[in-house]
């Protein structure tokens, strides 16, 4: 050891100390998870795990809006399965109806063949419905493009969710205005 020190240049030394810090941190964490209980994995539960991240997600972007949510608390469950109805890549059963939470489905075809952006598209449209109270809304632009991601698919209307679009439709999405309009109709 002594003939080495002698011949570190002040970088090689500094190196030394360095991987000595890095070794002894990584020791110190290896002896850490040995203690530690197993991560739980925070969830929600009664919902598909692959309907995690956008529920997530929704729950991001409704905080980015001044609008509280929990999602975990809300009695809301999902799941994805078949759905039989042509067409229909989700559903939102609210809870008076058939279960003791409002249930969401979303058609495992669809979801099978689909993006990310067409899978939250579907997942927030029925987070819609059974969170945030709303109806379907089919108005459009001059063009023709839907206005809301509410839209019930059976319109005329054409979707246009995107990229440079989302946030403008997450906006009128979660817009006040809105929400709980299911009441109101
Ligand atoms: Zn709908």
């Amino acid at each position: 050891m002594k003939i080495y020190s002698e011949r570190l240049t002040n970088s090689v030394f500094a190196a030394v100390v360095m991987l000595s810090v890095i070794t002894i941190t990584a020791c110190q964490e290896d002896e850490e998870v040995v203690e530690e209980i197993e991560p739980r994995e925070i969830g929600y539960s009664g919902v598909e795990k692959e309907l995690w991240v956008y529920f997530d997600r929704f729950e991001e972007e409704a905080f980015n809006r001044g609008i509280t949510t929990n999602l975990r608390t809300a009695n809301i469950t999902g799941l994805i399965d078949e759905i039989d109805e042509h067409r229909v890549l989700g559903q939102c059963n609210f809870a008076f109806r058939r279960f003791g939470s409002n249930l969401i489905t979303i058609d495992e075809a669809f979801w099978n063949r689909s993006s990310d952006r067409g899978r939250e598209f579907v997942v927030f449209h029925e987070l819609g419905h059974c969170f945030l109270n709303r109806a379907h809304r089919e108005d459009t632009d001059r063009r023709g493009v839907c206005l809301s991601i509410m839209r019930s698919g059976t319109g005329d209307c054409r979707d246009n969710y995107g990229q440079f679009t989302r946030n403008q439709y997450l906006d009128e999405l979660f817009n006040t205005k809105f929400v709980d309009d299911i009441f109101s109709q």
